[in-house]
């Protein structure tokens, strides 16, 4: 889709430091961290949000999207990562091309903000 950053990086046409690309999703460090460390798994087709994604895709892309993100966090290394999917305005989403953070490396706080 035009003038989607995501889509852009995916294309190759603004660079990442990618971490993990298959068909479907590529993961890559995002470029403001939250976390000592910070990955965003994200599918190649463009859905502005996780639920558009499954209506349009039915269930397999979100399974494989949260099966990429668990290896992600996994080889972070630590005791544990968190997965985040903001989702909508009230979500905090700023990127409107779905993607699942994933962070690592400090212990994470709950609530969230
Ligand atoms: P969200 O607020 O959940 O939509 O998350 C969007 C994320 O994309 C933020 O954590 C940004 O730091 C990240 N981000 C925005 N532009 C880039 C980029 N060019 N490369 C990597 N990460 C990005
Ligand atoms: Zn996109």
């Amino acid at each position: 889709m035009e003038d989607c950053i995501f889509c852009k990086i995916i294309a190759g046409e603004i660079p990442a430091e990618e971490i993990y690309r298959d068909d479907t999703v590529v993961a890559i460090a995002d470029v403001n961290p939250q976390a000592p460390k910070h990955a965003l798994v994200i599918p190649r087709a463009h859905d502005a949000t996780i639920g558009d994604m499954v209506k349009r895709d039915g269930e397999a892309l979100a399974g494989h999207l949260v099966a990429v993100a668990t290896k992600v966090g996994g080889n972070f290394g630590g005791s544990g990562y968190r997965l985040v999917v903001n989702t909508g305005v009230e979500g905090g989403q700023t990127v409107d091309h779905v993607h699942v953070h994933v962070l690592a490396g400090r212990q994470m706080t709950w609530p969230p903000g």
